[in-house]
């Protein structure tokens, strides 16, 4: 089972995922964790990416999915994986197909949590990340729209998406995209 969380910075993808990874034993995948992990140990990735993240700006498509590739191929993803802010443009989302395909895998779903910008805005602040800064959090919502929110019409076209309301409790939002997940 394969299920891409999708939606903006600050919908709640990753708080959701690991729920969801937990309750449907599956491996979850954050591209996000793996950068800030990478930086953090000053990895080779790390250190190409750091730059991108700090500022807000999308890591290079080919680091992008050499993380993601590497993932992968642990044995925890057997069972099939939440992909949590990847993938994140086009090019990603063709990478994947072709990951998966080598894998004789292929995507369940595509969950779309849908929050308006004044909410995500607050949520973020909120919580305080290095790169929850207000001109930051700006310059990420730009980026999602512009290259992000394009694979809406990739994945809808494939009879692959489901959009929910990730406004409210976060165990609602959780049933929600379980009944997308089981529809
Ligand atoms: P996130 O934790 O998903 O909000 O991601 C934090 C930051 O990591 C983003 O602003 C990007 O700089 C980088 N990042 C995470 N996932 C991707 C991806 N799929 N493609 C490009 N950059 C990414």
């Amino acid at each position: 089972m394969i299920i891409i969380l999708f939606g903006a910075p600050g919908v709640g993808k990753g708080t959701q995922a690991v729920i969801l990874a937990e309750k449907l034993g599956v491996a979850h995948l954050s591209t996000g964790d793996a950068f800030r992990a990478a930086i953090k140990n000053q990895t080779p990735v790390g250190q190409l990416a750091q730059e991108y993240v700090s500022a807000g700006k999308l890591v290079p498509d080919d680091i992008v999915a050499k993380i993601v590739e590497e993932a992968m191929t642990n044995e925890a993803f057997a069972n099939g994986c939440i992909l949590d802010g990847f993938p994140r443009t086009r090019a990603q989302a063709e990478a994947l197909e072709g990951m998966l395909s080598a894998k004789g895998a292929e995507i369940s779903k595509v969950v779309n949590i849908a929050v308006d910008d004044s909410t995500i805005i607050a949520r973020l602040l909120q919580r305080g990340r290095a790169d929850d800064q207000e001109e930051i959090i700006r310059h990420r919502l730009n980026v999602y729209n512009d290259e992000t929110a394009p694979l809406l019409d990739f994945y809808g076209g494939k009879g692959l998406l489901t959009t929910i309301d990730g406004i409210g409790e976060v165990d609602d939002v959780n049933t929600r995209i379980l009944a997308a997940i089981q529809a």
